[in-house]
């Protein structure tokens, strides 16, 4: 039985003070982490303090991307190294914003992949198509290509410790949410590869979210299907209230 993984993707939102107070507030309320594990993905500005508040609490908190190299001339950049050491539990890679607006390719995403494990942080891959790619019926070869591109050269066992998040592009937003059945699809064809490219195992294990308009009143449904294994949530994830009854769905 996969545990479910509820994420709220702040993306870039909140000031110091919203945060600190979303945090105070749902930090005692999530579900134990035993029933399914919930996440604050954070502005990098607000980690330190989110990780110190949710301390011995069973929130967790995320980055929103990260770089694969350990240190040196890269001038804006955050590495693997640095989340850890703040406490940082998971990181986001491969967004669509990123790779649309920040050249983010198959092959960065997979060295962040790997950085992640070497620095013990839980590595969850965004992927998924666009408007046109589904309309031409490319949707599960453009996908399968982001997958096995992101899991390039992981070893069985760190395949089984991945997050994959399903993320249609336009249903990111847009308040166009992918139908259950649509989406449970996408997450079982998801599972195909990654049983063809690493075995049964890793592809029972391995964890897939269902990403794109996910919100309280859709959110049970979803949830419900046999290959979505958790959300990744970002404009609903934003309020306190909201955000807990995602959680609760996931129990
Ligand atoms: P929305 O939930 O706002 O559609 O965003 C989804 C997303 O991109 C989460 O990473």
């Amino acid at each position: 039985m996969r545990k479910q993984v509820i994420a709220g993707n702040w993306k870039m939102n909140k000031l110091m003070g919203e945060a600190t107070q979303f945090v105070d507030e749902v930090k005692g309320q999530v579900p134990s982490f035993d029933q399914v594990e919930s996440v604050v993905v954070a502005p990098f500005p607000y980690l330190p303090k989110l990780v110190q508040q949710a301390e011995g609490t069973d929130l967790k908190i995320g980055a929103q991307n990260m770089h694969f190299e350990e240190s040196g001339a890269f001038t804006g950049e955050v590495s693997p190294e640095m989340l850890k050491d703040l406490g940082v539990t998971y990181v986001v890679l491969g967004h669509s914003e990123r790779r649309e607006l920040f050249a983010e390719t198959d092959e960065t995403v997979n060295k962040k992949t790997h950085a992640a494990f070497k620095h013990n942080l839980v590595p969850i891959v965004c992927v998924g198509e666009t408007d046109e790619q589904r309309e031409n019926g490319e949707a599960e070869s453009v996908v399968e290509t982001q997958v096995k591109a992101a899991l390039k050269d992981l070893t069985n066992e760190q395949v089984k410790d991945v997050i994959i998040a399903y993320e249609p592009i336009w249903a990111i937003g847009t308040g166009k949410t992918a139908t259950a059945e649509d989406a449970n699809a996408m997450c079982a064809s998801i599972r195909k590869v990654v049983s063809e490219f690493a075995g049964s195992e890793p592809a029972e294990a391995i964890r897939i979210q269902y990403g794109g308009s996910v919100k309280p009143a859709n959110v049970d449904e979803l949830m419900s299907q046999s290959d979505i294994d958790g959300a990744l949530v970002g404009g609903a994830s934003l309020q306190p209230d909201s955000f807990l009854s995602l959680v609760e769905a996931g129990k």
